[in-house]
């Protein structure tokens, strides 16, 4: 019996990925293995990333924790980490993410509960329907790692999701790199899925502010049941000036619209976003409209990340070149935005304690 086993680190595409890439290997006659424990194994998969410092240092100690557990394994490693310091151990393969997505695409975005990950276990299916980014936001490395852009077609989205049904799946998770580049557009896919599929719930990673678009809000109040109420849109800052320098392609007039037409549908949802703190050339005053608009919004989640400089970012020369913000005033900044969090999140903790 030829055994593996899987790790992923990062964004839901990795994981959706890693799971396909589960799928390739048991179609290949292997069988998957619980991670840890085993005696031998024949192949381990380790999809990295490189979102911060922290998550590229954590990819690498694993294949050199991996590599030196398993010398005799066949090890193929992929994803967005700086892999070069690794690429010249025995037995390690290295795929790039577009090397990757050749060797995936001839099972059209489908795998199977065979896989056994962990959001098998969920009922919940991760529909890759996107990859690639060119939108080049300052601080950001994806686009350098992941600069093909690719969609899946409706027809064949419709299919997967058919299959997933079929196989004992209740929802679907949709994912994308960057949904804004997914082209056949993003309402057109769900509306499609809604109507020509019987999966029962359609939730997403994250919604670019952008993709809310009229045909969205549609589909939103006809579907009440069948649309994930809690919405995660990443705005990343409240003030113009910073949206400008970090090259996001909205302002903050757009973000309240958008805001006042998801409020307007009165149908129970429910927000969350990711800010950056400390961007190069934030102010006191960026930072309060950053609040201002987080509190206006109401968010039940926000996740906050203090800004780390990546190599070879636009926003990486902006931060060697502009006034340094203090590490305290970045604390602070984070500390005010979680608090803010707390505040807003209360109720909705406090309602399961509710007795009926
Ligand atoms: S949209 Fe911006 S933040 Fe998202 S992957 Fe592309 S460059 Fe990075």
């Amino acid at each position: 019996m030829k055994t593996f086993a899987v790790y992923n680190f990062g964004c839901r595409v990795n994981a959706a990925e890693t799971n396909q890439f589960s799928q390739k290997l048991i179609n290949e006659g292997y069988t998957p293995m619980a991670k840890e424990g085993q005696e031998r194994l024949d192949t381990i998969f380790i999809n990295t990333c490189s979102v911060t410092k922290k998550a590229n240092i954590e990819s690498v100690g694993l294949i050199r924790r991996l590599h030196k557990k398993y010398p005799d394994t066949k090890i193929i490693v992929s994803g967005c980490a700086n892999l070069k310091e690794i690429k010249d151990l025995s037995n390690i393969t290295v795929l790039s993410n577009s090397e990757k997505e050749i060797k995936l695409q001839d099972l059209n975005c489908e795998y199977t509960r065979k896989i056994a990950d962990k959001f098998s276990h969920t009922n919940r299916f991760l529909l890759k329907i996107q990859s690639g980014c060119t939108a080049f936001c300052t601080y950001c490395t994806v686009p350098y790692k992941r600069p093909y852009l690719w969609s899946l077609p409706i027809e064949t989205a419709i299919n997967t999701v058919i299959s997933a049904n079929n196989d004992g799946y209740k929802e679907v998770i949709i994912t994308g790199v960057n949904l804004n580049q997914y082209t056949p557009g993003f309402s057109n896919l769900l509306k499609a899925l809604l109507e020509k599929t019987n999966i029962q719930l359609i939730s997403f990673g994250s919604i670019p502010i952008n993709c809310i678009d009229i045909n969205l809000i549609k589909l939103l109040k006809k579907y009440p049941k069948r649309l994930q109420k809690f919405l995660h849109i990443p705005l990343q800052s409240g003030s113009d000036k910073i949206l400008k320098l970090m090259h996001r392609n909205y302002i903050k007039k757009v973000i309240l619209e958008k805001f006042s037409l998801l409020k307007n549908l009165e149908s129970g949802l429910s927000f969350g976003t990711d800010i950056i703190v400390g961007f190069p050339g934030e102010t006191d005053a960026d930072f309060q409209q950053t609040y201002n608009l987080c509190q206006q919004i109401g968010f039940n989640k926000i996740h906050v990340f203090k800004y780390s400089p990546r190599p070879g970012t636009l926003a990486r020369k902006l931060f060697l070149e502009s006034e340094k913000i203090s590490k305290d005033t970045v604390k602070q900044r984070s500390k005010k935005l979680r608090l803010l969090n707390v505040q807003t999140t209360l109720p909705f903790r406090q309602k399961p304690e509710k007795k009926s």
